[in-house]
């Protein structure tokens, strides 16, 4: 199979199979075909390409890991490369797959009852149902493990839910969010499904962010909102039932910022490598490969942990801290190699046109999502030092 430009440094591509590289070069060209001519414009807009849905579908990669329900069965390894290769081209794009594919898919297949899997999971994997996932709201976000204010009221085979979510990618048109709200009754977390037009559901656009510009974040307000027991999680007894789905997912984003790094490195690279100051490239001056060879060794480190991430997570032995310490690692080193790129565009660095402004700002989010720096240095912290700094 033919190289991929940029992996020389992968280190690793002999550890997927044929068929495996083969499927991530059919992704990698559907990308560059049909997403990457659309994504400034609708980023401008803040609008969704709703019509790259369908398209998408075809590459039959949602729920990649998952086995049975019409998914694949591959590997994590496969996942984190393919989310990677998502991000390289749209930081936005890739965090909707993984709201679809991760957050909302995972919680169904890694909490749901055999019901609640056949009738989500097949639909979902095919893009025929849109999900979405309510944990943070607007006075709860790292502190959602205890302090979640959204409430669930048992009343007879119905869940009264009331409270508000914030910030819940795809929300303002999925058919299905997990809404995650405390139990008046025994005060753990648990997780409903809550269909699109459920009574006392009601979504607002979240408007004019700096990153992430075409997901679609929507506030969620509940006010009675009634919930059938059936479509409660069935195996989600606590918060702790919560985590097992943000540390598959949070693996997920460790990949996605090594492809938000790689899209500015190789637009960098290939910029530096045509425009011309004081009569040369301006690749062939030291300082620009000085910028350039930072950028692909951090680039290669973070490469080279999520691949032992996803190893380790392929052989059930991945815990909240290798997670933890890879997202921030990664979103670290993606907020230096972004701003690196723009550094070596110039001017040029700042216009839409050349790509790399969109992952400096789209860096800025995954930077924070899916657990801030701090919190998942604090975990980190915690496991290392045997003090846990959160309250
Ligand atoms: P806060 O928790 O208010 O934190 C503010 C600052 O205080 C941060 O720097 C934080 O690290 C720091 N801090 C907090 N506690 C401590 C501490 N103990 N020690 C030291 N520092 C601390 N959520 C969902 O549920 N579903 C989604 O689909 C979703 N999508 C998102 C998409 C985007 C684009 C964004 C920006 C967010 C999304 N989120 C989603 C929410 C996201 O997970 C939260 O933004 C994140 O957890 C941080 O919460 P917060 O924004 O409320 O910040």
């Amino acid at each position: 199979l033919p190289a991929i430009e940029g992996d020389f440094y992968h280190l690793g591509d002999e550890a997927l199979k044929d068929s495996d590289r083969a499927l991530q070069l059919e992704v990698r060209a559907f990308l560059e075909k049909e997403v990457k001519p659309l994504v400034n414009q609708y980023w401008l807009k803040a609008e969704f390409p709703f019509e790259l849905i369908p398209k998408i579908a075809t590459l039959n990669i949602c729920g990649l890991t998952y086995k049975g329900y019409g998914c694949a069965g591959k590997s994590n390894l496969m996942e984190g490369i393919l989310a990677m290769e998502m991000a390289r081209v749209d930081t936005s794009m890739s965090t909707f797959f993984g709201v679809q594919s991760g957050l909302s898919m995972g919680s169904i297949y890694l909490l749901g009852s055999e019901a609640q899997k056949q009738e989500w999971l097949p639909d979902m994997q095919q893009f025929k149902k849109i999900g979405a996932f309510g944990l943070t709201e607007p006075e709860v976000g790292s502190g959602a493990a205890g302090g979640l204010g959204t409430t669930a009221k048992r009343q007879g085979d119905k869940w009264l839910l009331n409270g508000q979510k914030k910030w819940i990618g795809n929300a303002t048109f999925a058919d299905v969010t997990i809404i995650w709200a405390k139990d008046l009754d025994d005060h753990q977390v648990k997780g409903f499904l809550v269909r699109k037009g459920a009574p006392g559901f009601t979504v607002e656009k979240i408007m004019d962010k700096m990153a992430l510009r075409i997901v679609q974040n929507g506030l969620i307000t509940l006010t009675n909102c009634e919930v059938d027991e059936a479509d409660r999680l069935q195996n989600a007894n606590s918060f702790k039932d919560t985590a097992k789905v943000l540390q598959m997912t949070r693996a997920g984003v460790a990949w996605q910022a090594v492809g938000c790094a790689r899209g500015a490195y190789e637009a960098a690279l290939a910029y530096t490598q045509k425009r011309k100051q004081f009569g040369r490239p301006i690749a062939s001056f030291q300082l620009i490969q000085n910028h350039l060879v930072e950028m692909l060794s951090n680039l290669t480190a973070m490469q080279t942990l999520c691949f032992r991430l996803s190893q380790l997570q392929d052989q059930g032995m991945l815990t909240d801290e290798h997670a933890s310490l890879a997202k921030v690692f990664c979103s670290m080193r993606t907020r230096d190699i972004v701003s690196r790129a723009r550094e070596v565009m110039g001017g040029n660095g700042i216009l839409l046109e050349h790509d790399v402004a969109r992952f400096v700002a789209d860096a800025e989010a995954i930077y924070s999502y899916e657990g801030t720096k701090e919190i998942n240095t604090l975990i980190v912290g915690r496991a290392i030092t045997g003090f846990s700094a959160f309250v």
